[in-house]
């Protein structure tokens, strides 16, 4: 292990918490140099929701590499990424009735969230953006500027301006009405806030802490938004691709954002892809105003239509996550009746995307490396005293492997928690 405490910086962070060097992985399970396995619960931080190296996705990749099809493609014109467009329209936009131009930034979250804080700004010609409490949106300094988290904000070692955090749903525990203090300042000409080109949110903040917006809070954004002519950007990177049941999150709320950014396990394999969609009236981009060299990642694109096709083309995989969603669900809330006598905590999230927030600050870090240590399970904490320990396993994570998790998070809360 020493090359990487020898030579890889101190920037490293999850390996800290996985100190053993994996090989291989398989569906929901990693395996170690010496051959032990891991079940995955971590699921690549939501860019593996079909798991590792699955079955269904690895002849179509192997196939393409075999006859040499085109790896790197900038934003060329090739037929893997002319058949992921065709195969994007067929399956996913067209049948939900969403009209969008998609584009390819560089194939991370951050490079998605930048195009679309750098195209609302060019449509509306307003510099200041809304976000939201607790939001995260990626680590470049436009979409450090719109998270929450103080000490990521603080690596920017710049002023991070043009952005203004409103109340997420339920920040002050439905004692105020939605939007109250939004729409104040909005229509006050004495508040000082600045004419927002866009607005950002996450249906389900991931790394905020597992915080799900209600389906009338999403609404209500969106008739505020369109009443106030105020761009609605959906950041679906994490909860995007299935991760809450629908391919898209913000479907369960009916509403239609005029950006969404997508990444993570859009590619099916873990391969870097991202996708800005942009309703037509709005592409309003010139020819290589926002470029990247890595646009074009070509195997991506094949196994982003595999993966399409494999799963998308009916509503039964959307209903298997949300069924084993809830089974999660139940389980956690076992574990909280289990515990709160002793420890307060509760659980949230939907979908897939569950977690349990202990009040108690360290609680959650300490059962995920009780969890690692004793049992092998990876689990990552979240929110801004990662204090919620938080579940994003494979979608095709079986039931039995999701029984076997559940069961050492229920044994390793109460080794925690003495309950
Ligand atoms: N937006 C959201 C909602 C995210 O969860 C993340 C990553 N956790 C990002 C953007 C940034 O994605 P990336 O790390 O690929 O830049």
């Amino acid at each position: 292990m020493t090359v990487f405490e020898d030579l890889e910086s101190q920037v490293r962070s999850y390996c800290r918490n996985w100190p053993v060097v994996f090989d291989t992985a398989k569906g929901s399970r990693l395996t170690d140099v010496d051959g032990n396995s891991y079940l995955d619960f971590f699921g690549g931080a939501g860019a593996l929701n079909y798991g590792h190296n699955p079955d269904e996705l690895k002849p179509a990749l192997i196939d393409y590499l075999t006859r040499d099809g085109i790896t790197h493609g900038l934003d060329m014109y090739t037929v893997a990424k002319g058949e992921f467009l065709t195969a994007f329209e067929d399956i996913i936009l067209r049948p939900r009735n969403l009209d969008y131009k998609v584009q390819f930034p560089g194939p991370t979250g951050a490079n998605a969230v930048e195009a679309a804080l750098k195209l609302a700004r060019k449509i509306t010609g307003n510099e200041a953006m809304i976000n939201f409490t607790n939001a995260f949106h990626g680590m470049t300094l436009g979409a450090l500027s719109v998270t929450g988290n103080s000490m990521k904000r603080g690596g920017a070692g710049i002023p991070l301006v043009h952005s203004t955090p409103m109340p997420f749903d339920n920040y002050f525990e439905g004692k105020f009405p939605d939007f109250l203090w939004f729409e104040k300042v909005l229509d006050d000409s004495g508040s000082s806030l600045n004419d927002p080109a866009a607005v950002i949110v996450e249906t389900v903040q991931g790394e905020g802490g597992l915080n799900p917006a209600r389906v009338e809070w999403l609404q209500g954004l969106r008739e505020l938004c369109t009443r106030k002519g105020i761009l609605m950007i959906v950041d679906d990177v994490q909860m995007g691709c299935g991760r809450t049941g629908p391919f898209f999150s913000f479907e369960a709320a009916g509403i239609q954002p005029d950006i969404v950014t997508i990444s993570k396990s859009i590619s099916g394999y873990g391969l870097p892809m991202a996708l800005v969609l942009i309703k037509p009236e709005l592409d309003q981009w010139g020819a290589g105003e926002h470029n990247g060299t890595f646009r074009g990642n070509n195997p991506a694109f094949v196994t982003a239509t595999k993966t399409l096709q494999t799963w998308w083309t009916d509503d039964a995989f959307e209903k298997q996550t949300i069924r084993k969603g809830e089974k999660i669900e139940e389980a956690f809330n076992a574990i909280v009746s289990e515990t709160s006598p002793t420890v307060e905590c509760f659980q949230k999230g939907r979908g897939m995307a569950r977690g349990i927030q202990f009040q108690q600050d360290g609680l959650a870090e300490e059962v995920a490396a009780k969890a690692f240590e004793q049992h092998r399970l990876l689990l990552e904490t979240a929110g801004p005293q990662d204090q919620v320990l938080k579940l994003l396993p494979p979608l095709t994570t079986s039931d039995d492997e999701l029984d076997e998790g559940l069961a050492i998070i229920a044994e390793s809360v109460r080794t925690v928690t003495g309950s």
